[in-house]
């Protein structure tokens, strides 16, 4: 059996486009607007020979109260189907109350977190991937999903745990 790579975190930190970068297509839908991803979403992968299918999620309402929670409950299916979980923070933004809400879902479950700095776009920005070494989850790897930068890094590290 192939294995299964969740990516998960808040709404606009930019998984449908690191999910479109990882498969090479473009086929998870990307939207300025935030919670578009309908449900959770599998394609087929490879990095390095090796195969692996990997898993867009969101399908939350943006405006429904609560949001944190339900990211969380969101966070928590995908994570209990999957092998490893690729935890995507924007980190031109920080760590947000949602963000916080599925690193608790993170720590809960038994399986191997690799955490991507999205929204690196440039070396400027590189510090502030550095700073979410305090969610306690690891080296952040620091990624741009739009412009690829970083993204070989990040898949070797993804590969390296699944
Ligand atoms: P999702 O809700 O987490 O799936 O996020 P999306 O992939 O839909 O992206 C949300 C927004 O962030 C879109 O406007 C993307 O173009 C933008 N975005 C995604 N990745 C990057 C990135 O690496 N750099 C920048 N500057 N914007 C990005
Ligand atoms: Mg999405």
């Amino acid at each position: 059996p192939v294995p299964v790579l969740a990516v998960v975190g808040r709404p606009n930190v930019g998984k449908s486009t690191l999910v479109n970068r990882i498969i090479g297509r473009r086929e998870a839908v990307v939207e300025d607007r935030p919670g578009v991803t309908r449900d959770r979403v599998s394609y087929d992968a490879t990095w390095n020979g090796r195969a692996f299918t990997v898993v867009d999620t969101g399908g939350w309402d943006p405006d429904a109260r609560g949001l944190a929670e339900r990211i969380a409950a969101q966070a928590e299916v995908a994570v209990s189907l999957a092998d490893a979980v690729l935890f995507v923070v924007d980190a031109t933004v920080g760590t947000t109350d949602a963000d916080e809400a599925v690193v608790k879902i993170l720590r809960k479950a038994d399986k191997p977190v690799v955490l991507a700095a999205n929204k690196v776009d440039d070396q400027r920005t590189e510090a502030e991937a550095y700073a979410l070494w305090n969610l306690g989850l690891g080296e952040p790897w620091p990624v741009s999903a739009i412009h690829g930068r970083g993204s070989g890094d990040l898949l070797d590290a993804v590969l390296a745990v699944l």
